[in-house]
C-alpha cells in the first residue's frame, strides 16, 4: 500500500503545479487588460446567501461547472470534507486511505467521461483558492453516503473481517401527491432530510445548474458533492423529484457505477418517469438504495420507484399519494433486499409511515404548499398518540430521545433527525422554484455546546458539531442573482 500511497501525492502534487502553472499563463499580463476576469472558467457562475443557504449557479461545460463549484464554495467543501472524514473513519473503523482507494478502483473507473471532467474540474477550482484535495479525495466525499454504509458491510462480509456493526441508515421524510389529493389537481412535493446534524448543519446549498447538455437543474445539495444526495430537485423538463432511504438495506455491486452519478445522471437527462428510473436501473451498484418519489409536471403523473439490488418495484398514479418515511413496501424488496420489520409499529420509519398515511386522509383535497411546510415540522408521534418530537416525528429530534433509533444504529440521544424541509408544487416547478427551511424545519434550534455537556458520549463529535439554527421558509429560483 505504501509506495502507492507516495506515487499518488507525488502524482498529485504534479497535476496541481500544472494547473496552477496552466492559471497564471491565462491570466492578463499585469501592464494591461484589468477589466478581464481574473478566470474565464468562473464567467458564468456566482454565489450569494439567503435564509442561510448559499445559492450557487454554475454554468457551461462539465470542466466549467466543475471549476465554478469548487471555486465558490472552496471553504464550505474543505469543512464539509473534514466532517465526512471525521464521520466515516468513525464510524467503520478504517482509514481515510481506506475510501481513498475504493474511490480510484471501483468508482472511478465506471463513471461517465462527463462526470469525470466534473469532478476534475472541482479540484482545479479548489486548488485555485489553496484547498489540496485530490479526485481520489473529492470521488469519496461524493461517495460519502454510499461507501460507509453500503459498501463497507458488504466488504468486510466478503473478506470476513470483523468490524463493528454498520446498517444502512434511514434518511428523510417525504411525499408526492395529485389530482383529488391536492388543493388545485397538480402535484405538490416536499421532503425533510434526516441525517446526523454533523453533516446535515453543512447541507445547505442550492445549485442553479445549467449544464452544457441535458436539462437544467434546480437542487438543494452538499458542498463537493454533484448529486442533490438527500435528495430534492427539479429539472426543466418538468421532473420533480426526491427520496428516502430504505432503511436496513444489504447488498452492494462492485461492478456497479457509482449512485452519485446516476441520481445525478438521472436528474440532468430525464424528462419523463420511465426515463427516470431506465437511468437510475442502468449500472445499479446498491449504494444508497432509495424509495424514489417522482412528479412530472406535464402529465401530472408521479410515481414511487422502490429501488433494491436483486428486485425493484414501480408504483404510478395520476390521482393519489406515495409518502416516504425509510420503509421499503416491496414484500421481495423487505425479504431479499432488507432486514427490516415492518410489523414493529414502534419504530421510527413505520411511526412515521402511521402519520403520514393518517395526515394525508385527513387532508385530502387541501394539499399544497403552505400544508407541506406544516408537515415538514409536524411533531405527532403516532405509536404512542402524542405530541412532541422524537425519532417517531416527522420532524425528528433524535437527540431528544432516549430511545435513538437501533434500526440505524443510532444510539440514545444521538444527534440526528431533521436538518432541513423543502417543498414545492407543479406551478413552481414550471417556473424553476421551491422553498426551503435550514435547521429543524418547526423553527427549533439545536445547540451543541449544551448537547455536548450533557452527552459527553458524543464527545468524539466536539470539533465539528456546531449549532443548527433554523432559517425563515425561503423562496428560490432559478437564475436568482441575488438574496430577495
Ligand atoms: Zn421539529
Amino acid at each position: 500500500m505504501r509506495p502507492v500511497a507516495i506515487a499518488r501525492v507525488v502524482g498529485v502534487l504534479a497535476f496541481a503545479a500544472v494547473v496552477n502553472f496552466g492559471c497564471k499563463t491565462k491570466e492578463p499580463a499585469a501592464t494591461g487588460a484589468a477589466a478581464k476576469p481574473a478566470n474565464p472558467n468562473l464567467a458564468k457562475s456566482w454565489r450569494f446567501e439567503q435564509g442561510g443557504w448559499i445559492f450557487v449557479h454554475l454554468q457551461g461545460s462539465p470542466t466549467d461547472v466543475g471549476f465554478q463549484h469548487g471555486s465558490l464554495l472552496a471553504p464550505e467543501i474543505a469543512d464539509a470534507f473534514e466532517t465526512v472524514k471525521l464521520t466515516a473513519t468513525h464510524s467503520t473503523k478504517k482509514p481515510w486511505e481506506f475510501f481513498r482507494e475504493a474511490s480510484h478502483s471501483m468508482l472511478w473507473p465506471k463513471m461517465d467521461a462527463e462526470y469525470q471532467a466534473e469532478i476534475r474540474g472541482i479540484v482545479d477550482g479548489l486548488a485555485s483558492k489553496g484547498v489540496r484535495m485530490d479526485v481520489d479525495d473529492v470521488v469519496a466525499l461524493n461517495a460519502f453516503e454510499e461507501l460507509p454504509d453500503y459498501y463497507v458491510p458488504w466488504y468486510n462480509d466478503q473478506h470476513k473481517i470483523p468490524g463493528p456493526k454498520i446498517t444502512s441508515p434511514g434518511n428523510c421524510s417525504a411525499f408526492v401527491a395529485t389530482g383529488s389529493y391536492t388543493r388545485d389537481g397538480r402535484i405538490v412535493i416536499a421532503h425533510n432530510n434526516w441525517t446526523s446534524y454533523l453533516t446535515g448543519e453543512r447541507w445547505r446549498i442550492v445549485f442553479d445548474l445549467v449544464p452544457q447538455r441535458g436539462h437544467r437543474i434546480l437542487m438543494d445539495g452538499f458542498p463537493g458533492v454533484i448529486t442533490s444526495d438527500d435528495d430534492f430537485g427539479v429539472n426543466d423538463a418538468g421532473l420533480m423529484v426526491t427520496e428516502t432511504t430504505i432503511t436496513q438495506f444489504y447488498g452492494w455491486d462492485p461492478n456497479g457505477k457509482p449512485e452519485f452519478e446516476r441520481s445525478r445522471k438521472a436528474l440532468q437527462y430525464a424528462d419523463s418517469i420511465d426515463e427516470y428510473v431506465r437511468i437510475m436501473r442502468d449500472g445499479n451498484n446498491g449504494g444508497y438504495a432509495n424509495d424514489w418519489l417522482l412528479g412530472d409536471r406535464k402529465t401530472g403523473e408521479i410515481a414511487q420507484f422502490e429501488q433494491g439490488l436483486k428486485h425493484d418495484r414501480l408504483w404510478r398514479t395520476k390521482d393519489g399519494v406515495f409518502v416516504g418515511s425509510n420503509f421499503a413496501s416491496d414484500p421481495q424488496v423487505l425479504a431479499e433486499d432488507t432486514h427490516f420489520d415492518s410489523r414493529d409499529r414502534s419504530s421510527s420509519p413505520n411511526a412515521r409511515r402511521d402519520r403520514w398515511e393518517a395526515l394525508m386522509k385527513d387532508n385530502k383535497g387541501k394539499i399544497d404548499v403552505e400544508a407541506a411546510k406544516t408537515f415538514m415540522a409536524d411533531h405527532w408521534d403516532a405509536f404512542d398518540r402524542k405530541a412532541g418530537p422524537s425519532e417517531r416525528s416527522l420532524c425528528g429530534h433524535t437527540d431528544v430521545s432516549p430511545r435513538g433509533v437501533k434500526e440505524w444504529e443510532w444510539e440514545p440521544f444521538y444527534p440526528g433527525g431533521a436538518v432541513q424541509g423543502k417543498a414545492m408544487d407543479s406551478q413552481m416547478a414550471g417556473a424553476m422554484q421551491f422553498v426551503a427551511r435550514l435547521g429543524h424545519p418547526c423553527g427549533e434550534d439545536f445547540r451543541a455546546a449544551p448537547f455536548l455537556k450533557a452527552h459527553p458520549e458524543f464527545a468524539w463529535q466536539a470539533s465539528k458539531l456546531i449549532d443548527m439554527k433554523a432559517g425563515p421558509w425561503t423562496q428560490f429560483q432559478s437564475d436568482q442573482r441575488a438574496a430577495q
